[in-house]
């Protein structure tokens, strides 16, 4: 094989490489994939504490109510704002969890 033919060869394997790469990613770890995921859910979950919609007292906040685990709907927490009524049946057992670990920052509703 001459010099000329070898860099052709050389040239389409880096072309085929570069296509398969493109087309077929590699595929994520599952240690990658939980850290995208738990990063996008924390970052929403900044969003609705921005937005008003999170009234959470453990910082950082509970996923439980985000995700719709409990009796709040539509990715929102008022478990601060039952903790100022006293209502603790209605406070999600994260943050009931917050509470007896004193991580609960009572905020009295306020954020
Ligand atoms: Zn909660």
């Amino acid at each position: 094989m001459n010099k000329e033919k070898l860099m052709t060869a050389v040239s389409l394997v880096l072309v085929a490489v570069i296509i398969l790469n493109f087309y077929f990613p590699k595929a994520e770890s599952f240690e990658q994939k939980r850290l995208r995921v738990l990063k996008e859910l924390s970052a929403s979950i900044d969003d609705a504490v921005l937005q008003g919609k999170y009234h959470c007292c453990i910082d950082p906040p509970c996923t439980m109510c985000y995700l719709g685990n409990w009796i709040w709907k539509d990715g929102t927490c008022n478990c601060d704002l039952m903790i100022a009524q006293g209502e603790f049946d209605k406070v999600c057992p994260q943050c009931v969890k917050g509470i007896e670990n004193s991580q609960c920052e009572f905020t009295g509703g306020k954020n």
